[in-house]
This record gives C-alpha cells, sequence and structure tokens, in this order.
C-alpha cells in the first residue's frame, strides 16, 4: 500500500518554502491558471488586497485584447500586460522578453526590494508549458524559480469540462495547488465528488475552495467518490504518486542524468517530479513540470524537513502506468551502477 498521506505531507513540505529570493538572487515566480470563467481574476484580486504574496508584480496574460481589471492594476506593485497572444504558445516570446525586462530592471535597481513575480494565465493556457518555456531559457534560468502553480476550477464546471478539454486536464496535472470556486450553492455530496475528482488527476496537490476570493471552509464527504470521468484516464492509467530513494547516488550529477533519460523515454506517462537531493553543496530541490527540468536550487538547511533524519534523498514522480520495481531497478543501474 503506496503511503499516499506522507507522501502527501512530503510535498507539502517541498511547497510550504516561502516565496523569497533565494541566496542565489533569484525570484519567485508564481503562475495562477484555470480555465476560461474559473475566477481567477477574482481570487487574485482578494489575494493581492490581502498581501498574500508581499510586493508584487503582476503579469497579467489576456489571449484576446481585452482591458485589465483596473482594480488589479491597483493592488499590484507594478503590472504588465500581455494581450492578444496566450503566454503558452502564441504570446510565449512576449512573456518571455516581459520576464526577461523584469528581471533587467530588478537587476539594476538596488532600492526596488525583493517582489514576487506573479503570473495569471489566459484562461487557455497550459501551466506546464510556460513552466518549460522559463526553464529553457537561459538568462530566466538563472534569475527566477518556479515556486508554485495555483489552478482555480469552476465546481459547477469541472466535470463537463475535465471530460471535455484536454486542457482543462493539463491545467489541473500541473498544479501544486488547486483552488475550488464557486462551490458555496454546490450540494456537499456533488462538490465532494468534485474534489475526489481532481485528487484523482492530481494526487499530490493541495485542494481547497473559495468564495469570491476569499477562503471558504467547505465541509466534504472524504469517503466521495470521483466521477466517472476517467474515460482519459481508464485508457492511459490513473496518476499516483510513485516514490524513490536515491540515497547512495553517484552525485547530482548522475542523478540529474537518469531524471533526463527517464523524462526523455517515459515523459509522456510522468507529470511532475519532486525531490531534496543532498549534495556536497548543499541540499537541491529537483523538480521537473512534464519533461522540462526546472535548475535546481539550493534550499536553505532549516527550511525543509527540520527533524533529526528529514526527507533527503527521497524523490516523488508523479504519473501514469510507472512500474514501482522497474523504476528502482532503473535508478539503481544508472546511479548506483549495479
Ligand atoms: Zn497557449
Amino acid at each position: 500500500m503506496l503511503e499516499s498521506r506522507s507522501i502527501q505531507c512530503l510535498i507539502e513540505r517541498f511547497l510550504m518554502s516561502d516565496a523569497e529570493p533565494r541566496r542565489d538572487g533569484r525570484l519567485p515566480l508564481l503562475i495562477v491558471g484555470g480555465f476560461l470563467g474559473a475566477g481567477k481574476t477574482t481570487w487574485l484580486r482578494h489575494q493581492l488586497h490581502e498581501g498574500r504574496f508581499g510586493r508584487v508584480h503582476l503579469i497579467v496574460n489576456e489571449a484576446a485584447q481585452t482591458p485589465v481589471d483596473n482594480l488589479l492594476l491597483e493592488r499590484a506593485d507594478s503590472i504588465d500586460v500581455i494581450a492578444g497572444g496566450c503566454a503558452c504558445c502564441d504570446g510565449r516570446e512576449h512573456l518571455l522578453k516581459s520576464l526577461r525586462e523584469f528581471c533587467e530592471r530588478q537587476a539594476a535597481a538596488v532600492d526596488l526590494g525583493s517582489q514576487t513575480l506573479v503570473l495569471e494565465t489566459s484562461g487557455l493556457a497550459d501551466p506546464g508549458k510556460i513552466a518549460g518555456a522559463i526553464a529553457r531559457d537561459p538568462i530566466l534560468a538563472r534569475r527566477l524559480f518556479l515556486h508554485r502553480t495555483i489552478v482555480l476550477v469552476d465546481a459547477l464546471h469541472a466535470c463537463e469540462l475535465l471530460q471535455s478539454e484536454a486542457l482543462a486536464w493539463c491545467q489541473v496535472e500541473v498544479a501544486d495547488e488547486i483552488i475550488i470556486t464557486k462551490a458555496i450553492d454546490v450540494p456537499v455530496l456533488e462538490r465532494s465528488r468534485v474534489a475526489a475528482t481532481l485528487r484523482q488527476i492530481s494526487p499530490s496537490s493541495q485542494i481547497s475552495f473559495a468564495d469570491f476570493g476569499v477562503a471558504a471552509d467547505l465541509s466534504t464527504d472524504p469517503l466521495a467518490l470521483p466521477y466517472p470521468i476517467i474515460a482519459r484516464s481508464a485508457q492511459e492509467g490513473q496518476i499516483r504518486p510513485y516514490r524513490l530513494n536515491v540515497s547512495g547516488a553517484g552525485g547530482w550529477v548522475s542523478l540529474s542524468a537518469w531524471l533526463s533519460a527517464v523524462l526523455e523515454a517515459r515523459g509522456d506517462s510522468i507529470v511532475r517530479v519532486k525531490g531534496v537531493v543532498r549534495t556536497p553543496a548543499g541540499r537541491l530541490l529537483l523538480q521537473s513540470v512534464r519533461r522540462e527540468v526546472q535548475p535546481p536550487e539550493i534550499l536553505p538547511e532549516s527550511k525543509i524537513g527540520g527533524g533529526t533524519v528529514p526527507d533527503d534523498d527521497l524523490i516523488v514522480l508523479i504519473g501514469r502506468n510507472i512500474d514501482q520495481q522497474r523504476l528502482e531497478a532503473s535508478w539503481r543501474r544508472f546511479g548506483l551502477g549495479c
């Protein structure tokens, strides 16, 4: 039996590392995604009002040429608007340029203080593609780190969208945190089943509710079953976490080479990889979103674990149709040379 609860705790600890600049000066990037109409702007406006992310440079992406909510403009410390193209595809270059310019301004101005970059994606964006584009950009990879991907899902339309739109599924799969909106008037059983369905697609994400942007403590039935919209997962296998102990590894280089090889071969079935690996340089946080390995980052010693035997040298792969024994055997052959 997979220790899903302990994996959940482990992943939550990875994610709880706060959105502060790293010692190497890289700035945190938070991606806020979700399908059209999920309530991204309403939620974000409230978070900015509450100061949840501290000082914020906001980038708003609108796939169409539409004006940006004035209230958003008031709440962020600075804002860029990318209109007329979606940042995961036809607006990608525009996004990368905007991020590079922000990084340059930040590097040039000593008194700007630290800021969190928040990207509100268009409703048609796949956050995984955006994370990949940033990880591949040699300048941005040195200046930013992906802190968290938050995806909003409208309770009223979740099942219909997940059934019909592969994109909605992709958005949920890569989320670190899922916020279910418009659920307050949805009967308990129904919203419980929506939550169970999202949990099945994205077993490692934190799931909560919000009403008009405000966190809502809505009850759910933990025994509720997911909706049978598993057309895709029935064909392709259910997504679940797999845990791998990589202690005794031949160092970071062999681990990253092994991971690249695994993602190259099985990237379609691995959605996320997260883990902390101890190296002579310190504890490295390793992350990938789909095939893209994010640049590793050195964590402060105190941030994660904190116990006598922290969860170092443990990585979690989230994906489907992975044979645990073959995964371990592959790692032993490659990483340990046995
Ligand atoms: Zn796109």
